[in-house]
């Protein structure tokens, strides 16, 4: 499968050439002709499939057919939960849409709200928008949707996470009601659902990887420590493994900010990233560390939703995220775009219940491991997980289980999965 053959315009193939793509990656040669004719999707996508390509591309290039953009209107809106995914999608129109006359704007909240709306006068092509702010600029008649064709809801469950929701529905009963809507989610959960269920119009739903699985190029296992020793292990990985860049997840802002001094206690340059900091303090960590001025960038889980860091090889999680999901997300920063990656889990023993949880959804249990001279004195009870029955077994037969319990390993891929078999 090639570019030119999802339908895509000249203009828009020469801006895909000069970025260096060869081939369409799996999301976007489902997404694209789809999209391209108009029709409504809900795609479950993670970040790093290449989902902004996929609904971008089309998007630019229905666009570009289109009549121009009145002032104070928009044509198109892209709704982001974070102000680093909003940038990050208007980095990409940008690179994508550079050959065409089309124009667009990035607005979210924690900076002046002036300049967004002098921006907003002349009337912009696409607007990339996190809820709360796209709210604020339409209540001050700075923005108006009369002229939207296209909604897209990008990481649309994290959104509802953050608890856009009532801000995501208010925006969409401001729309015109024909007009094409795109929803991209790491998850098709219920919530996801109930949101689409009246306001899409016959959806075409597409699926890359199965759904709730982390992509495959990740090498994963758990590292047993106590919880006050998890920042001399971190410090002893950084120091063992010549991993370029690393990504280190923390549960809290202030864990994110004590991790960051006590590695420069280290000597191993890192910086902070979360919701904390100002805008102009989280572009300059993020800048930083993708032109590898710092090794290490430190993020809470939501700040780091969505980052587009290229051949990341190792993401840590310092701290086992307290919502099982985050850890798919998380962990989703390696082995980005085919490349190989490995994520690193500290697990204490007060962790083992957030442990299970993260099985649970992955539908394995992780490989354990103790580093040497940080062998844990609580060690982290073992976990026991048991798949979900499947929905519709093909015999009525009840399966037989097998459960094996997990052994503690000082080997990378030592210890036993949980697999449940099952016998035909
Ligand atoms: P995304 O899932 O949209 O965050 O994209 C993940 C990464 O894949 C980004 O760095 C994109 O630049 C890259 N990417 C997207 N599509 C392609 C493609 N067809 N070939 C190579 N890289 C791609």
């Amino acid at each position: 499968m090639s570019f030119p053959s999802l339908g895509l315009s000249k203009s828009i193939l020469r801006a895909i050439d000069e970025k260096g793509y060869t081939t369409p990656f799996p999301i976007q040669i489902k997404a694209i002709p789809v999209i391209l004719s108009g029709k409504d999707v809900i795609a479950a996508a993670q970040t790093g499939t290449g989902k902004t390509a996929g609904f971008t591309l089309p998007l630019l290039q229905r666009l570009a057919q289109g009549q121009p953009v009145k002032s104070n209107h928009i044509r198109a809106l892209v709704l982001a939960p974070t102000r680093e995914l909003a940038a990050q999608v208007g980095e990409s129109i940008a690179t994508y849409g550079k050959h065409l006359p089309l124009t667009f704007g990035i607005v979210y909240g924690g900076v002046k709200i002036n300049p967004q709306m002098m921006q907003l006068r002349g009337g912009i092509d696409i607007l990339v928008a996190t809820p709360g702010r796209l709210l604020d600029l339409f209540r001050q008649n700075a923005v108006k949707f009369g002229q939207v064709e296209t909604l897209v809801l990008d990481e649309a469950d994290r959104m509802l996470d953050m608890g856009f929701i009532e801000d995501i529905k208010k925006v969409m009963s401001l729309l015109p009601r024909k007009r094409q809507n795109l929803l991209f989610s790491a998850t098709y959960s219920n919530d996801i659902r109930t949101l689409t269920k009246n306001l899409f119009r016959n959806p075409v739903v597409i699926e890359v990887n199965p759904r709730n699985s982390a992509a495959k190029s990740i090498k994963q296992w758990a590292i047993e420590v106590d919880k006050n020793r998890k920042p001399a292990l971190l410090s002893h990985l950084l120091r063992n493994n010549n991993w370029e860049q690393v990504l280190v997840f923390t549960r809290t802002r202030k864990g994110a900010n004590r991790l960051v001094q006590q590695l420069a206690g280290d000597g191993i340059s890192s910086d902070a990233i979360h919701g904390d900091k100002s805008q102009g303090a989280r572009n300059r960590a993020l800048a930083d560390f993708k032109a590898n001025t710092i090794r290490v960038l430190v993020a809470t889980g939501i700040a780091s939703r969505g980052l587009d860091i290229n051949e990341l090889a190792a993401v840590i999680n310092f701290d086992l995220p307290q919502v099982a999901e985050d850890y798919i997300h998380s962990i989703g920063r390696t082995g980005r775009a085919g490349s190989k990656g490995v994520a690193i889990s500290l697990v204490s023993a007060d962790e083992v219940t957030l442990l299970s949880g993260i099985e649970t959804l992955l539908g394995q249990t992780l490989v354990r491991e103790v580093e040497n001279g940080y062998i844990p004195k609580h060690s982290v009870p073992l976990t026991r997980f048991v798949k979900a029955k499947p929905k519709k077994p093909k015999k009525p037969k009840k399966p037989q289980q097998k459960t094996t319990s997990n052994a503690v390993s000082t080997k990378a891929g030592a210890s036993h999965t949980n697999k449940r078999r099952y016998k035909k």
